[in-house]
This record gives structure tokens, sequence and C-alpha cells, in this order.
């Protein structure tokens, strides 16, 4: 170990910088973050530091460099560009004992500041003993999306009750599993979730009992697993599949969402089976759902796109609540959100789209909806999910109850996926042309006039754009109008 870590209570030291520019002000921050009484040398300042220095948050001295500054010094920090500067305040430093960091130069420093992740009161330092700062960054990056912001107040708790805890489970093997109880168990989940009381009682009610009266309760998240491209999970929903026991999942979450989570959770297939009808797939969800959690397991629930858009995820939440199952919502990427961005159809538009509508057209196409006029609004973007033949049917019923023909749309099939087709054609041939082109579920159809900003701003997988030049053209000449 060329370097020891340490971690230093700054908290009313005098640190003191050299160097007045960006890097220098960089600095400065981080050494106030922590507290400590800052005094900067530097015969120019950047306006940052010249305004830190107004508020009486530093002190700046506008001079040169002098081994008289660091009189009284916990620690120094070297941040000037010019390196027989910097030689001479390492060798100074080294002379007074003062630990001293030289930026970017590890021969000269005697201490380095590492890269941090700062859950406080847990705190992380990376270092690579200078050798590749790179490297550390990439392991800060990783430890940053590992780890939830609730972790600070999971760590207070933790302190608070550390003398209650050691008390109520004084065998070591017994307090290890107590602590690991206390992260992936209710405590804190409740904290996940920003409740705080509800924590502490889940805290005091575990320590009360006896070991084997704690845990028990296993618990739910359901979790959106976006449109297919694992780039657009939340950082929750990855931590959930990293924290799962078991997952189950439906026909639309993609292999590469799959393989994120935790090797050795169980996977179980939930989609549809042959034979079933909807009841009778979510009746078997629901007794999955609640016989895997009551064993104690953390059950993610992964649903394709948000699980609160067209995705009965309200439906299994209240079944967990009505058989008392605590459960989390991580929220996903919609498949009309994902696949606009992807196909650049932006829904709402100053000139072309006021407001979108998102709508199912579910087995008899459109029955289920009351009123049609708003659909029919040309300024508002519809964005229709479901099956292709019951979206082509919901095409026609539009048209018949009287949105203009001649409206553009987009259809876009396996959206955000490598396999990513568009069409862009309108409201008249949009069926025809779909079977032309053998497109296949899961496609979404966007319809409305920002379905033409696709022919320019289409930036993933292929683009079959069908609208005829004039179409394009009313469009051009409306947005020079606009
Ligand atoms: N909860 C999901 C929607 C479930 S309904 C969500 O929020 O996205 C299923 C329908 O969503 C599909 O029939 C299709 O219309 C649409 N869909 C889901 N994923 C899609 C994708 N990658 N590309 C295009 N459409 C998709």
């Amino acid at each position: 170990m060329t370097l020891f870590p340490l971690f230093a209570n700054l908290r009313h030291r005098a640190v003191l910088v050299i160097g007045g520019g960006e890097i220098a002000e960089r600095k400065v921050r981080l050494m106030l973050a922590a507290g400590a009484r800052v005094s900067v040398v530097a015969p120019y300042a950047v306006d940052a530091l010249q305004e830190l220095a107004r508020q009486e948050r530093i002190v700046l001295y506008r001079e040169r460099y002098q081994a008289r500054h660091l009189d009284g010094a916990w620690l120094i920090i070297a941040a000037t560009d010019d390196r027989p500067v910097n030689q001479r305040i390492a060798q100074d430093a080294q002379q007074a004992r003062i630990l001293v960091n030289v930026v970017d130069d590890p021969e000269l420093s005697s201490f380095q500041v590492p890269a941090i992740v700062d859950r406080s009161p847990l705190i992380i330092a990376i270092s690579s003993t200078g050798s590749a700062p790179m490297l550390a960054r990439r392991v800060r990056e990783q430890l940053e999306t590992m780890m939830d912001h609730s972790l600070g107040a999971l760590a207070r708790l933790a302190h608070e009750y550390r003398g209650a805890i050691r008390r109520a489970r004084p065998e070591l093997g017994a307090r290890r599993r107590f602590y690991d109880w206390l992260v992936d168990g209710p405590v804190g989940a409740a904290l996940r979730g920003r409740r705080d009381e509800q924590a502490r009682l889940a805290l005091e009610h575990a320590l009360q009992g006896p070991e084997t009266a704690q845990g028990g309760q296993g618990r739910v998240i359901l979790v959106g697993a976006g449109p297919g491209d694992p780039g657009l999970l939340t950082l929750h929903a990855l931590r959930a599949l990293n924290r799962a026991d078991v997952i189950l999942y439906d026909r639309l979450v993609s292999d590469q969402v799959l393989e994120l989570a935790r090797r050795d959770a169980a996977r179980i297939f939930v989609g549809k089976q042959l034979g079933e009808d909807h009841h009778q797939t979510q009746a078997r969800i629901h007794a999955l759902l609640v016989e895997h959690a009551r064993a104690g397991r953390t059950v993610v629930r992964l649903k394709g796109g948000d699980g609160f858009i067209f995705g009965r995820g309200g439906e299994e939440l209240e079944y967990l609540a009505r058989h008392d199952v605590a459960f989390e919502v991580v929220p996903g990427i919609t498949a009309a959100l994902a696949c606009a961005a992807y196909s650049g159809i932006p829904l709402t538009h100053r000139d072309h789209a006021q407001s979108v509508q998102f709508v199912t057209a579910h087995r008899q196409s459109g029955h289920a909806i009351q009123d049609w006029t708003s659909l029919l609004d040309p300024s508002q973007t519809v964005a229709v999910y479901m099956g292709l033949q019951q979206i082509l049917r919901f095409s026609e019923e539009l048209l018949l109850r009287g949105r203009d023909a001649d409206t553009p749309c987009a259809l876009v099939e396996n959206g955000s996926r490598p396999e990513q087709r568009t069409l862009l054609s309108t409201l008249r041939n949009i069926a025809r042309d779909a079977q032309q082109h053998e497109f296949k579920s899961p496609s979404i159809l966007l319809i409305g006039k920002v379905a033409t900003l696709g022919a320019t701003l289409s930036w993933h997988g292929e683009l079959i754009d069908l609208l005829t030049p004039q179409e394009h053209l009313t469009e051009n000449a409306l947005l020079e109008t606009a």
C-alpha cells in the first residue's frame, strides 16, 4: 500500500490554496464543503473566487506565494500552473511538516485528493495512487450508480441506534445479520420512500424482539423496464434489479434488461399463456407476487415501459395493498416517449401540437372511448398503444369519426431497440402501408402534424418516409410562417 487513506476532520481548520484559476476554485469549494477555513494566495483570481472573498467565505491574498503564507495551515493545496512555484511550495511544506497536494503532480504531493462518493455520513474515497485517475473516476461512477441517496439517512439512523443495536444483538454474527436486514429490509425501504418515522418504528420494533421475529416480510418493487434499450432504465430500476431475489417479467421486457439483474435472482416469465384469458393470467401473477413476498423475498415485478401506463400496475398494487404486502414503485420510460424520442418526433411542438393523449386501442377498437372530440383536434398528438391490428383498426375508426385523412402519422416498430423501424405516412394510408412493409408488434402509432418532423429529425434505426414532397412542403410552409 503506497498511500494510506485518511479521513481528515478539517472543520474550522486552516487550509491554504495557492492559485487563482478554475482548478483552485474547485479545490476551494471542496474544502469549504468540509468546513475548513480557507485562505487563497494568488496575484490574480477568477471572478468566482473574488465573489467568495466578498462574501467572506474565504480570505483572498492577492500576492505572489511566499513561504510565510504557510504559517498556521494544516493542509496545503498548490494549484498554480507554474511548476517551479509548485516545487517551492512542496519543498517549503515538506520542511514545515505540513501535508501538501500539488494538483496533478503525485511526485510533489505528500497527500492526494481521492475521487469521492458522498452519502454523508457514509463517504467513500477512491484512489489509483495517481497512476490512473481515469480508473478511479470510473469506479466512482459505478459506485454512484449503485448507491441510493437514502444510504446517508440509513447511516445516520444506524449511528443513532448503535448502542441499542449492540445491546439487543450482543453476538457479532447476529449483529451483522441485523445490519444486513437494516439495509435490505423494511427500514431501508421506508427510507427510500422518505418515510423516516416508519423506518424508525420498524427498527425499534425489530430491536424489541428476538432475531427470529425480525425480517420475514418481503416486498414487491414494481419496476418500469422501459421500451427495450437497457440504457433507458433508471438508476432506481437498476438498483432494484441488483437486489431482486425473484423477478416476474412480461413479454415486452427485453433480454438486455433482464441480463442486468442479479445473477442468482430467479426469473419467472408471467406473460399470457396459451388458453388463458386475462383474468387467469392476472390471478396467477397476483398469487405469485404474494407468495414470494410472504416468503420474505424481494420481488421485482418488471413491466415493459411504465407500469402505470396500460400496464395493469395499478391493479397489482391494489391486490398487494389488500393483502398487506409492502411495495415500492419505480417509473419507466413509456413506449410513446421512447418511440417519439428515437424517431425524432417531438410529441408537443409550439407550431404543431399543444397537447398529447395516450390511448389504448383495445379489442373492439375504441369502444371504451366515450368522447372522441379531443382525439379529432388537429393540434393534438395522439399516441396509440396495443397490438398492431388493433392500432390499425383504431386509425380507421378515427378517420370515420372525422379526423383529417391527410393527418401525418408515424408507426414506430420495436422502438429504441436495434431493429427499430419508423414508417411515415398519413392517416388515410397508414394501414395499407403498414401491411405492405410487414410491420409487426410491438408498434406504436403517433398521429398528428409533429409526425412530419421525423423526416428531418429521425436518428435511430430505419426510416421509411412515404409522405409526399407536398405533404412535407405544407409542413415546411407552416414552419416558415410560424
Ligand atoms: N406499459 C407499457 C405499455 C404496455 S401496452 C409502456 O408504458 O410502454 C403494450 C403496447 O405498448 C404495445 O402493444 C405497443 O403498442 C407499445 N409498445 C411497448 N413497447 C414498445 C416498443 N419498444 N416499441 C413500440 N411500441 C411499444
